[in-house]
């Protein structure tokens, strides 16, 4: 699967309303109605990956769910009522906006590594604070912290290098990440998560 580098460009919200299960992948029914987009960038710092809190447009006027979209439960009385906002995402050339799907990837900047000198979240200490995250291929929907740690990395107590190594601008190239580079023992440069395995070659996202 090619990679495809997207770039922050607003806020897409829904008013949503959920409550108690069984239901279906999430457990609980989850009902949405969409309000719009917004193309207005929020603050970043709200800690979750890619989302954050704003309101948009006049959602007074909008209409509430009216059932779940997983298993088609009426919207009882006493569900939870929020307005739902994740960061709308777009190609850097305006051709592309929407929510990121397998093979997107985009730089997370907002990990404060860089304002704490380098000091990363996954233990570095001479993180620049601009991790690329590439959502995986597979069931699972996993974002893949290419700057990240692996789970078996077999230096843990080192600050310096990198389990993945990875090559390349996002915005201007093909990622290439493999084990050239200052790095670790644990693997070969793949990713394992949910039910996928691959590389990151050139750009694609292999299989193996
Ligand atoms: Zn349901
Ligand atoms: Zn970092
Ligand atoms: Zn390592
Ligand atoms: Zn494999």
């Amino acid at each position: 699967m090619r990679t495809r580098f997207v770039v922050p460009v607003g806020t897409r919200a829904w008013l949503r309303i959920f409550w108690d299960g069984p239901c279906g992948r999430l457990g609980y029914h989850n009902a949405m109605s969409l309000l719009g987009d917004d193309l207005v960038l929020a603050s970043k710092k709200w800690g979750q990956v890619g989302d954050h809190l704003v309101l948009v447009g006049d959602h007074h006027a909008a209409a509430w769910p009216a059932a779940c979209e997983d298993c088609g439960a009426v919207v009882p009385q006493d569900g939870r009522r929020q307005v739902f906002c994740r960061t709308l995402y777009g190609t850097p050339d305006g051709s592309w906006r929407g929510i990121p799907g397998p093979g997107d990837m985009y730089i997370a900047d907002w990990y404060g590594c860089e304002e704490r000198g380098g000091h990363c979240i996954h233990g570095w200490t001479n993180c620049d604070g601009r991790h690329l995250i590439v959502q995986l291929p597979g069931d699972a929907h996993h974002w893949w912290d290419v700057d990240g740690r692996a789970s078996n990395c077999t230096l843990p107590n080192d600050t310096l290098h990198r389990c993945w190594v990875r090559h390349g601008d996002p915005a201007a190239e093909r990622v290439h990440v493999d084990k050239k580079g200052r790095t670790c023992a644990a693997g070969a440069g793949s990713i394992a998560s949910g039910n996928y395995h691959g590389f990151l070659h050139n750009g694609e996202l292999t299989g193996c």
